[in-house]
């Protein structure tokens, strides 16, 4: 007698994929999370891989059996919460000791600015890029074993210099703020609401907030700031509000622009002596644009190198041509962020050398 079989009752289709992606999920998280333990990959790489490759593909396998608005909530919002958590228990880079030098970092943030000075004595940023870079510049200066910020200097309060500044206070310690002293009228400027996170973040920190303007100096260390601009209080184009900063460290100098243009330029120029505008390195004003770096001040600052901070394909054509003839008509070497990425220089005081 035939006997009857007993039928196996099938799994539905929705509760196999859940478990098939959790048990490929595990899978992958532990072994990422077990090379980066023991130091194979860096924290940041395991961020990417864990976010990316892992969590989109069950993302995705997730999406085609339940609801998308359910896998939302339930995967992408708390997987992402547990990457976070998982890879900031993970070892973090050192910061490297660095003795007798300095490094500068023109960092590759597309069309925007953001720049980082480590010296023996700390770490000074420059600019935090666009709202788009915010991942990119937390990684960088993870990368760096960067915690602290001694020194933020906001050159001028638009969005493709300030834009990442709210990460910045929420993810490192900075202890300076300094911005131009420009009359802020925070209608115009700050439709995009970054100004205003910005001091939100500061003030949550405690960060004490200074303003300066042409003249002002500090110190870190050996490493030295004299502020060339700005030098009034009717200019009509933010940009002029730039806190355009001359770096100097031993007999070794940068004179950094922000998108100061011509005529901030021009007044710098008839303020400072040529021994205050010599330098080394120039960082092009305004992305490069022909609205800034005037003959008269390539003249007058003599620099051998021009770094340009512009994003690959730009909108706005910078770098401008009659900008790169200035420089080469001058002999200047140009080093441009949207061709060669991140550009790094090291100073011993005596010269600076580009790392490859
Ligand atoms: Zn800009």
């Amino acid at each position: 007698m035939a006997q009857k079989k007993k039928r196996k009752k099938k799994m539905p289709k929705a509760l196999r994929v859940c478990l098939i992606m959790l048990a490929i999920l595990t899978v992958l998280f532990g072994t990422t999370v077990a090379l980066a333990m023991s130091g194979v990959i860096p924290a940041n790489d395991v961020e990417d891989f864990l976010d990316g490759f892992v969590g989109e593909g069950v993302e995705k396998a997730l999406d085609k059996v339940l609801p998308n608005d359910l896998v939302d909530t339930v995967f992408v919002d708390k997987y992402g919460e547990f990457v976070d958590f998982v890879v900031d228990l993970l070892p973090k880079p050192e910061r490297e000791a660095l003795d007798g030098e300095i490094r500068v970092y023109f960092f590759d943030v597309g069309q925007s600015d953001s720049i980082l000075i480590m010296a023996p004595e700390g770490n000074v940023l420059i600019d935090a890029g666009d709202n788009d870079c915010q991942d990119a510049l937390e990684g960088y200066l993870d990368d760096l074993g960067v915690t602290t910020l001694n020194i933020v200097i906001a050159t001028h309060p638009h969005e493709d210099h300030i834009g990442s500044m709210d990460m910045i206070f929420e993810e490192f310690e900075v202890v300076n703020l300094i911005m131009p002293n420009a009359e802020v009228d925070t209608d115009t400027f700050d439709a995009t609401g970054d100004y205003t996170r910005m001091m939100e973040g500061a003030q949550k920190q405690g960060t004490a907030i200074s303003y300066a303007a042409g003249g002002s100096s500090f110190s870190l260390g050996e490493l030295s700031f004299l502020f060339l601009a700005p030098n009034e209080k009717d200019y009509t184009d933010l940009n002029d509000w730039s806190l355009v900063t001359k770096v100097t460290y031993g007999s070794t100098s940068m004179i950094l622009t922000g998108d100061a243009e011509s005529v901030s330029e021009k007044q710098i120029i008839a303020k400072y002596t040529s021994s205050q505008l010599d330098c080394d390195i120039l960082k092009s004003g305004h992305h490069g644009s022909s609205s800034s770096s005037c003959e008269e001040f390539l003249d007058a600052i003599d620099a051998e190198i021009a770094i340009i901070s512009c994003g690959t394909g730009n909108k706005y054509g910078h770098p401008n041509q009659p900008v790169l003839d200035r420089y080469e008509e001058r002999g200047m070497t140009v080093h441009r962020t949207d061709l060669e990425g991140t550009i790094v220089y090291v100073s011993n005081g005596a010269e600076f050398t580009k790392v490859p």
